[in-house]
């Protein structure tokens, strides 16, 4: 099979936005400025390579590559998640960090576009070696992120646990700084009144000098996704995939108004039953969506009368796999199910399918095998650009990534907006302003892809691209 170059894939969907903008310019002089600003898309600003070693449980020591991609800050602070995976390399992080740029401006946050990663299997570390992984990979980058420079956040195989320790050692490391000592939270001062909302507030450089410990505690907002006690925000953990029910729920609203043959309850099948798969689905089956199919790295399920998300997950984690969780209303009966690969679950006869795992799923390969009639791409760059190409020939919305899954990053910059001017939103609070970004946004793509007769990844880009572009010097 064909290796694909997810960057490649990131700038063919530039080239085509660009082809967009640059048709509607008439002078000479505006389309050179264009033509430069896209060349300067076409590279990160910055990248990060570090090594970071790390003393094993058996006392040898191993050293891990790990990487900080700073695409671009016109808009903002570079912002995106740091991912653990063994095929993470820089091609993948530049795209990833790329699609976040284009995600922020999407979702009109003040925020510019990054992203991170380690090659390494989790799975195959002890708790205390991730610890030590995370705390130098944070020690790593630390003289280049911070609230006003780049936030990260989760990504695959990173949690709130990681925010947790990575954004301690980020203190610990400033506090070094300027020559102040690190009180463990144990021993220290209670740091949870920064999102109580009381004393603390945003700070700024200058009162750095009179106000060191609310500077610190500021420092929090530097990563987001934390755990809630860490200063994490109501609903992170469950954004994405909220934010993927309300782009779905109104993207469907316009493809009714276009007289398509879409009736509830609708069948989804969801690749990926992580933080976003899980999530995803969870919504959707509470919605009234029909999920019939979900799957891990291991391989999928297939439940025709629809899965209990939750009652799955808990069976997932007794058993340690998906394989015979067929679960549906309050049971889970071996007789109700069968197991699928993730090949075939992108092929069954459902409504819609989610890529909710990885990139590069939906290729020129299974592209025409394809029987839904809705892609809601919850994973970044599940499509390959020719699969993009076919399943729009074919009359397939595909609702691309840097929409359907921004939601995450939307809460993210919530969680960094409430840390900075330290306060604490309420659950409902945070995903009633979620509902009105995703609704925004889907507006805002819906009128240029009907405008110029794009597909939506497209009118994506072109939403994107002219909010960044405006911004750029
Ligand atoms: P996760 O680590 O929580 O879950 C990943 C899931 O994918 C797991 O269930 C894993 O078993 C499965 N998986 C791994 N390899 C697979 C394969 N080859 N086939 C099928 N399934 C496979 O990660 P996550 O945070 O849920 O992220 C999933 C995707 O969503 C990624 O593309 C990520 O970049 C994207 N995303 C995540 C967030 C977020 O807030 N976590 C936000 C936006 C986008």
């Amino acid at each position: 099979m064909k290796t694909i170059n997810p960057f490649e894939s990131a700038m063919s969907q530039l080239a085509n936005a660009y082809g967009v903008l640059k048709s509607k310019i008439k002078d000479q002089k505006s389309k050179i400025e264009l033509q430069n600003k896209i060349e300067i898309l076409k590279q990160p600003q910055r990248i990060l390579n570090v090594v970071i070693p790390v003393v094993m449980d058996d006392g040898s020591m191993r050293t891990f590559q790990g990487y900080r991609v700073q695409y671009n800050n016109a808009r903002g602070p570079y912002k995106g998640g740091i991912r653990y995976h063994p095929n993470v390399d820089l091609n993948e992080v530049k795209a990833l960090a790329f699609w976040m740029a284009m995600k922020c401006a999407v979702a009109d946050l003040p925020l510019g576009g990054g992203k991170g990663g380690i090659v390494v299997d989790p799975k195959t570390l002890s708790s205390r070696e991730l610890e030590q992984l995370s705390r130098g990979y944070a020690g790593a980058i630390a003289d280049c992120i911070g609230p006003d420079k780049d936030v990260p956040a989760p990504d695959v195989n990173t949690t709130g646990q990681i925010m947790g320790w990575m954004v301690e050692e980020f203190i610990k490391i400033k506090r070094a700084e300027v020559g102040m000592p690190w009180f463990s939270p144990r021993q220290g001062p209670d740091l949870s009144s920064i999102h109580k909302g009381s004393t603390a507030k945003a700070v700024t450089r200058l009162e750095t000098a009179r106000l060191p410990a609310r500077y610190f505690d500021s420092l929090r907002s530097t990563f987001t996704g934390k755990l809630i006690k860490d200063g994490g925000s109501e609903g992170r953990e469950e954004a994405t995939g909220l934010g993927g029910l309300f782009v779905l729920q109104s993207v469907l609203k316009k493809l009714k108004a276009d007289s398509r043959k879409l009736k509830a309850p609708l069948a989804v099948a969801v690749q990926g039953f992580g933080n976003v798969g899980y999530n995803v689905a969870k919504f959707l089956d509470a919605n009234g969506f029909k999920v019939v199919a979900v799957s891990d790295s291991r391989g999928g399920i297939y439940v025709e009368e629809g899965i209990n998300p939750g009652l799955t997950l808990d069976c997932k984690k007794k058993n340690g796999y998906l394989a015979g969780c067929y679960c549906s209303g309050s049971v889970c009966d071996l007789k109700k199910g069968r197991v699928i690969t993730n090949e075939q679950l992108l092929e069954l006869p459902v409504d819609i399918i989610v890529p909710a795992a990885l990139e590069n799923v939906i290729t020129a390969e299974n592209a025409r095998k394809i029987k839904a009639k809705v892609v809601l791409e919850m994973a970044n760059g599940p499509t390959t650009p020719e699969a993009d190409t076919l399943l729009y020939t074919r009359g397939i919305p595909v609702i691309p990534d840097i929409l359907s899954n921004s939601g995450g990053v939307s809460v993210s910059a919530f969680e960094w907006e409430q840390n900075l001017k330290g306060q604490h939103w309420t659950k409902e609070d945070v995903n009633k302003k979620l509902k009105k970004k995703m609704e925004t946004a889907v507006d805002a793509i819906w009128a240029v892809s009907q405008k110029q007769k794009t597909d939506l990844r497209t009118a994506a880009f072109v939403v994107a691209l002219t909010r960044i572009l405006a911004a750029m010097k």
